[in-house]
C-alpha cells in the first residue's frame, strides 16, 4: 500500500526570500548583457546559490567590491545592509537593486527615527547575523546587541528596543523585563516576523501525526535547523536532507511507515521540495 505524504501547511520560501530570489531571476532574464551580483549569498541554501552561479550570477562582499564596474548590477538580499555599505556599493557605479525584506526595512526606519530622537537602541538578536549588522548601521553602530539582556547594565534614560526578525519572542520578553526595570522611558517594538513562527508551528503539528518527518533545507540555515529540532522532538524518525538525493532507502522499505511529513526552511525553494515529493511518489 502507498504511503501518505503530508506537507506542513507553512513551509519553504518566506515572502522576503521569495521576493529577493524572484527579483534576481527576473533581472537576469531581462538583462543578459551586464554582470549581475548578489551582495553575499542571496539565501542560505547551496542549491539556490549553485543555481544562480550556473546562470552567471555571482557574489560580492566588502572585500571584493573592487571587481564591480559601472553598469554592473548588485542585488541587496533580504537581510539588508547598513547605510555605509550601501554608500560603498554606490561608489562603484554599479546599479543597486534593493531586495531588502520590507519587514527588515521597517526595522531600519524605526532605528533611524529613534536614534535621531536621542534614544539608545537595543537590538535583541545575534550580533554576527548580517541582518543585525545591517540594522546596527542605522544608529551609527551604537546599538546594544543582546540575546537575553544579560549584558545590559547602565542605561540611557531613553531606550528603543527592536528584535531581529527571526528572534525568539521569549528573548525579547526577557530584555523588555530587564530594561523596563532600569528605565522609565522605553519604547518596545516586537519586530519578530511571523514567517518563522508559522513554519515552526506547522512543523510541530505535522511531526506529531506522521511516522517519518523529512526536513528539507540547508544545514547552514539556522531556521531550517530549528525546524529539524522541533520535528525531532515531536517525531523520533525525523531526518534532515538538503535535497532528494539524501532521502534514505529505509523510508521506502519499512512497511510500518504509512505517513511521511515534509517541512522546509524559509530558504528552501519549491523546486527542491517538489523533487523530494516526486522521489517519494516514485516509490508508491
Ligand atoms: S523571515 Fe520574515 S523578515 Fe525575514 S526575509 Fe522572510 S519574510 Fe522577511
Amino acid at each position: 500500500m502507498g504511503k501518505e505524504i503530508i506537507m506542513a501547511e507553512n513551509a519553504g520560501f518566506c515572502f522576503g526570500v521569495k521576493r529577493a530570489v524572484d527579483t534576481t531571476i527576473n533581472i537576469n532574464n531581462k538583462d543578459n548583457k551586464s554582470n549581475i551580483y548578489t551582495f553575499g549569498p542571496l539565501v542560505h541554501n547551496k542549491d539556490v546559490t549553485n543555481f544562480l552561479k550556473e546562470k552567471g550570477i555571482n557574489e560580492v562582499d566588502t572585500s571584493t567590491l573592487d571587481k564591480l564596474k559601472k553598469g554592473d548590477t548588485v542585488i541587496i538580499r533580504s537581510h539588508g545592509v547598513s547605510p555605509n555599505i550601501m554608500k560603498l556599493i554606490e561608489k562603484t557605479g554599479a546599479n543597486i537593486v534593493d531586495a531588502t525584506c520590507p519587514y527588515v526595512s521597517a526595522i531600519h526606519k524605526k532605528i533611524k527615527k529613534y536614534y535621531e530622537l536621542g534614544y539608545q537602541i537595543i537590538i535583541v538578536g545575534d550580533e554576527n547575523h548580517p541582518e543585525v549588522i545591517g540594522s546596527n548601521g542605522y544608529c551609527n553602530n551604537s546599538a546594544i546587541i543582546t540575546k537575553d539582556g544579560s549584558n545590559i547594565k547602565n542605561l540611557h534614560n531613553k531606550i528603543c528596543i527592536v528584535a531581529q526578525t527571526t528572534e525568539k519572542k521569549a528573548n525579547l520578553d526577557k530584555v523588555q523585563d530587564i530594561v523596563t526595570k532600569l528605565c522609565d522611558n522605553a519604547v518596545i517594538f516586537n519586530t519578530i516576523c511571523n514567517a518563522t513562527k508559522e513554519r515552526q508551528k506547522s512543523a510541530e503539528e505535522t511531526a506529531k501525526i506522521v511516522d517519518v518527518m523529512i526536513v528539507v533545507g540547508s544545514k547552514s540555515s539556522s531556521n531550517t535547523t530549528k525546524l529539524y529540532e522541533i520535528s525531532k522532538k515531536n517525531c523520533e524518525n525525523s531526518i534532515f536532507v538538503e535535497n532528494s538525493s539524501e532521502i534514505p532507502d529505509w523510508i521506502f522499505k519499512n512497511n510500518n511507515i504509512k505517513k511521511i511529513g515534509i517541512t522546509a526552511g524559509a530558504s528552501t525553494p519549491d523546486w527542491i521540495i517538489n523533487e523530494v515529493i516526486d522521489k517519494l511518489l516514485s516509490f508508491e
